[in-house]
């Protein structure tokens, strides 16, 4: 792209600050710096770099994969969670390159894009994001589908529904109960409901099967225990069979065994047991932790570099400095990190030392739990029911505002209501 090759080939003299990865980390620490008059001051270009042309939001993509074909086709669907990134970008000082990043080369301060040649650096940004993890458990990236992108959201979508045209009722297996397993149950099962009454609306209840099962001895492991038991309870109303405590240690085909020795058979199987750093990072020979993801010194620089390159949101291994737990890989903590490194690198180049990024002690979230219905735990109040979704539908509004204009912004999220709300 013309791009590229300009700012790859023309202006390697240029004083840059390169962020990798537009997501809700990088997309955040473009944004925030794009609007620091410290940056453009001291000469420096903003870049950012992504695979993809859009920003994917995928908070909605629970939502996407739950929309009947009725309402929505394929493109229109997955148009409601990728924002384009010119969109976002329009008059601000951030220049973006559609490229994969293939290397980093700490020493001489430069990156490799695939096939599109190096880009010299002054400060790095790493906010890649993660990959699926399936903890090698045979059978099971074969058989199972993800939810990762808007791809996957939508091809899930037309396998349930391509399935239940032919079959009576559908047996939906989801194995992961973290966040993204609870939200997609819960939406999964009224989805199947209406599929079925679309074909019978005689028949007297739905009788498709949602299981959700989760390794550990609750579903939504590291949350408070108010919001698993009220949150169980709600998916136990929904008709979900949860199932804890039981891992899976094999898929097939048609089936999948757990630890018990049982098998448990399935239409679909979903995968949302958990993420990893992506791939990429282990070419990189900088410090990984156990799961694959940049270890950060306390102002979230890449360890064992030269105090320029920085990691944030799901691919960098952040721990409390209380629990030593790694902090919640969510879009909430990308955001934050990439706050704190855009003024860590406006505070380096005016020669301030940089300061430690603060952990909370506790996260605030919204989970939505089928229908119109989300548990939000605000810190200071907790909402279960149609007002945690309303707070859910102003958070959303408000990240879009943040990222577009607010015509572009409201309309969005309008449409969006609109579209995953078809089917409730
Ligand atoms: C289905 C689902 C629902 C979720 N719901 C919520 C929610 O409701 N609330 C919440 O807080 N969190 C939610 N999360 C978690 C949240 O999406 C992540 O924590 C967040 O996206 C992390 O931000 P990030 O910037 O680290 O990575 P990402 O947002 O994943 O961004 C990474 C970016 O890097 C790009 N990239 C990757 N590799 C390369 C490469 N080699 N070269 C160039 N570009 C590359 C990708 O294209 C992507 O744009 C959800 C996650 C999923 C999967």
């Amino acid at each position: 792209m013309p791009e590229a090759e300009n700012i790859l080939h023309h202006s390697m003299e240029e004083k840059r600050i390169v962020i990798a990865g537009a997501g809700f980390g990088g997309l955040t620490t473009a944004l925030a710096m794009s609007k620091d008059p410290a940056i453009a001051r001291h000469g420096y270009d903003l870049v950012l770099i992504d695979r993809h042309p859009h920003h994917l939001y995928t908070a909605g993509l629970y939502e996407a994969a739950a929309v009947s074909r009725h309402f929505a086709r394929d493109e229109y669907l997955a148009s409601s969670v990728c924002i384009p990134l010119a969109d976002i970008i329009r008059a601000l000082p951030i220049r973006f390159v559609q490229g994969t990043l293939a290397g980093v080369d700490v020493r001489n301060r430069r990156v490799t894009l695939d096939s599109q040649g190096t880009l010299s650096y002054d400060y790095l940004v790493l906010a890649l994001g993660a990959e699926t993890n399936y903890f090698d458990i045979p059978g099971l990236k074969e058989y199972s589908a993800p939810l990762k992108t808007a791809n996957d959201a939508v091809a899930l979508r037309n396998k349930i529904e391509g399935i239940a045209k032919s079959k009576h009722s559908l047996s939906i297996v989801i194995g992961g109960a973290g966040a993204t397993g609870v939200e997609l149950a819960a939406e999964l099962v009224n989805f199947l409901c209406v599929l079925e009454r679309e074909k019978n609306p005689r028949a007297p209840a739905c009788r498709t099967t949602v299981m959700l099962l989760e390794a550990s001895r609750d579903i939504l492991p590291g949350f408070d225990a108010h919001a698993v038991r009220r949150i169980t309870r709600r998916l136990r109303h929904l008709g979900v069979i949860v199932k804890t405590g039981i891992p899976i240690i094999a898929a097939s085909k048609d089936d999948i065994t757990l630890k018990s020795g049982e098998r448990v058979p399935y239409d679909v199987l979903v995968w949302t047991g958990g993420i990893k750093g992506p791939h990429i990072l282990k070419t990189l020979k900088l410090p990984l932790s156990p799961k694959g993801t940049l270890v950060v010194d306390p102002g979230l620089r890449v360890m064992q570099t030269d105090g320029r390159v920085f990691a944030i949101g799901d691919n960098a291994w952040v721990a409390h400095p209380r629990t030593k737990r790694p902090i919640p890989a969510t879009a909430q903590v990308a955001e934050q990190e990439a706050r704190h490194v855009a003024k860590a690198i406006s505070r380096a180049v005016r020669g301030k030392p940089i300061r430690r990024f603060r952990t909370m002690k506790k996260y605030p979230f919204v989970l939505a739990v089928g229908r119109k219905y989300a548990y939000a735990d605000l810190l200071v109040m907790r909402f279960a029911g149609r007002i945690g979704w309303c707070v859910k539908q102003l958070i959303q509004l408000r990240y879009f505002l943040f990222i577009l204009p607010w015509p572009r912004a409201a309309t969005l999220w309008w449409r969006n209501m609109m579209l995953y709300h078809s089917n409730d």
